[in-house]
């Protein structure tokens, strides 16, 4: 644990399950307050008791990250409880696999609109916060959830990595409009890891190489990729890992 975090207020998108629901654990055991947004209210809400009974402080907020209004709705709820943000995970993703030519455009603007704009709309909805505790002499941190397959090539997974090489790109071109004003913009790009996340494949051959391959390795635990994040937003405030890939050892 890190005591760098306590006294902070946090957000974390997707913190339904996965990934995103241990970042909410570290980050409450370190000591910030977070509020868990995602769609599955009865997950945030067990999540949330879960943290609140072991002594930490969690807010649970229902929202869907390409839903503007539901987005701006779930901005005012941790407002009106927590007040300003000061770190913001924007971990909320969804990995849809097909190839390219089964032209599958409702996968494509799924994936887009969770993975890339849903960013935009949360950086878009707590920047005034992260830029306001900065001005403040506050430690300030923007942590966006990429992947490794923004950088190496999965035939079926072309729009999926697009969508993280987009991530892994605006998170670095966003530091230069955000650090000058002192908020870290950090990407966390994750190897193999064993969550939900595959579950959403429909294609049953894929869905099969993808289970094949946590046969094959041991995959990282959510917790893995949650202690990466804490460990990156607990830096001094003037230290910004800029870019991190946390992978499974035996992971080529
Ligand atoms: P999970 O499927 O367990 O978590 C994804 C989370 O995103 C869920 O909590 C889900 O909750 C939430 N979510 C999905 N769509 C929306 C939406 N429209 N609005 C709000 N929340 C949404 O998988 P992971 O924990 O693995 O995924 C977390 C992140 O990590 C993703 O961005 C993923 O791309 C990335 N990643 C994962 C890797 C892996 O191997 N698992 C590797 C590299 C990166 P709900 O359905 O309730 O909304």
């Amino acid at each position: 644990s890190y005591p760098a975090l306590a006294a902070r207020t946090a957000v974390v998108t997707g913190a339904a399950s996965g990934i995103g629901a241990a970042t909410a654990r570290q980050l409450a055991a370190g000591g910030a307050r977070v509020a868990l947004l995602a769609r599955r209210a009865d997950r945030l809400d067990a999540l949330a008791a879960d943290i609140n009974a072991a002594g930490g402080q969690a807010l649970a907020v229902t929202a869907d990250v390409t839903d503007q209004a539901s987005v701006d709705a779930a901005a005012k709820a941790v407002h009106d409880a927590y007040g300003r943000v000061d770190l913001v995970v924007n971990n909320a993703g969804v990995m849809l696999a097909n190839p390219l030519a089964d032209g599958r455009l409702d996968e494509w603007t799924r994936m887009i609109d969770t993975n890339l704009t849903g960013v935009l709309r949360v950086v878009h909805a707590f920047t005034p916060d992260l830029t306001a505790a900065a001005a403040d002499g506050r430690t300030a941190d923007l942590v966006n959830v990429s992947s490794i397959a923004s950088h190496v090539l999965f035939p079926d997974y072309a729009v999926y990595g697009a969508t993280k090489a987009a991530v892994t790109q605006l998170s670095a071109a966003l530091r230069t409009e955000l650090g000058p004003r002192d908020v870290r913009v950090s990407a966390v790009e994750p190897g193999l890891t064993d969550t939900e996340l595959g579950g959403h494949i429909d294609n049953p051959a894929l869905r099969e190489q993808l289970g094949g391959m946590f046969t094959a390795i041991p995959a990282l635990t959510s917790e893995d990729v949650a202690d990466l994040i804490a460990y990156t937003v607990s830096r001094p405030r003037h230290v910004n890992l800029r870019q991190s890939v946390v992978l499974p050892t035996r992971q080529a």
